[in-house]
């Protein structure tokens, strides 16, 4: 994929829509899965922690993914920098090594979710698994400058005066190339926090002539603007001034704003809209933890599905705090997707 043209990457986004129907799933969150399975996140590499320590439940949540019927799993690569590693103290040889990881082990994912499909014969293996062979691509995960900082800046997308785009552009590059060399299908640009990383990304996958296509999804906390105050519009209109961007639009954002939120970037985007909201619940900065109980359920979350996608999203899934359950629910509302047969 990486030396493919830039016919190819343009189409790369909409043949996984056809294939799937017109709407397409990503998978849900990621950290929410590792901890449920055990894993200890209580570090500034957060999820990308799990790249060193238990590769094997990244591993088993994005195959649980791929069960719920996510043609879309996003690595592990969201908090992992070199920065943040070196930090930690590993060489930058290691740091690189751990970043390329996070891609094989979404791969190796793939390769034995296909593997399950040839072994079974039927599209549903019963206890609600989805074994079906469909396109499925890999989405290497960026988190924003406010992740690596792990202090929920991506949050507020408040980086201070001293930010510029040509530091943004330097945070940025080592880590962007040694994942698109590391075999993925596209990246992911999530949780972007204001316009200034939005068109630092642009500006590098141009500078680097990079061959995979990419999506570029903002976040809100008011329904209007993204998280740092600047116009939706604006930062929509940067991503859709990419020639590189195959896809844009909203994740990490409570469900009750993202119907708001289509209808401004459609006044914009002629691209597809991707959405993956989180469960609506409050995260609290100071003590680094969601706030249990303070969102929406899988139903709730499920019954806004069909309106976003008429609305003009055509890739949906879950961010924080969403589950496989969430996930297995989206792809069943999904007229053209589920398995059982349609409603009398
Ligand atoms: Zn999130």
């Amino acid at each position: 994929m990486a030396s493919g043209s830039s016919a190819e990457t343009s189409s790369l986004m909409r043949d996984l829509l056809r294939q799937a129907g017109g709407v397409a799933v990503v998978d849900g969150g990621l950290s929410t899965e590792l901890e449920r399975h055990g894993a200890d996140l209580n570090d500034p590499l957060w999820s990308a922690k799990c790249l060193l320590t238990s590769p094997h439940l990244i591993r088993k949540v994005h195959l649980d993914y791929l069960e719920a019927g996510a043609d879309i799993i996003i690595t592990a690569s969201y908090q992992a920098t070199i920065q943040g590693f070196k930090a930690k103290g590993f060489s930058t040889e290691e740091s690189e090594s751990l970043l390329r990881k996070s891609v094989e082990i979404a791969r190796e994912a793939r390769d034995i979710y296909y593997d399950r499909c040839t072994q079974c014969s039927s599209a549903d293996s019963g206890n609600g698994r989805i074994l079906k062979r469909r396109p499925i691509l890999v989405a290497a995960s960026v988190g924003s400058y406010g992740a690596y900082l792990a202090d929920g800046s991506e949050y507020s997308g408040n980086y201070g005066e001293a930010m510029t785009l040509g530091r943004l552009k330097d945070f940025h590059r080592r880590r962007v190339q040694i994942l698109a060399e590391s075999g993925p299908d596209l990246l992911a640009f999530e949780t972007v926090p204001n316009k200034l990383e939005a068109q630092a990304y642009a500006e590098l996958l141009e500078e680097e002539n990079m061959q995979l296509p990419a999506w570029f999804s903002f976040n809100s906390k008011d329904g209007i603007n993204v998280v740092s105050g600047d116009s939706l519009l604006e930062c929509a209109t940067v991503a859709e001034s990419c020639k590189k961007v195959v896809a844009v639009g909203i994740n990490c954002t409570p469900p009750r704003f993202i119907h708001g939120l289509l209808t401004l970037i459609t006044q914009v985007a002629t691209k597809p809209i991707i959405v993956y909201p989180n469960s609506g619940e409050s995260y609290d900065p100071d003590r680094k933890m969601w706030v249990q109980n303070t969102g929406v359920s899988d139903e709730d979350f499920v019954s806004y599905v069909n309106k976003w996608c008429e609305a003009g999203a055509s890739l949906v899934g879950g961010c924080c705090r969403t589950t496989p359950n969430t996930i297995r629910a989206i792809y069943t509302t999904l007229p053209n997707r589920s398995t059982s047969p349609p409603e009398q």
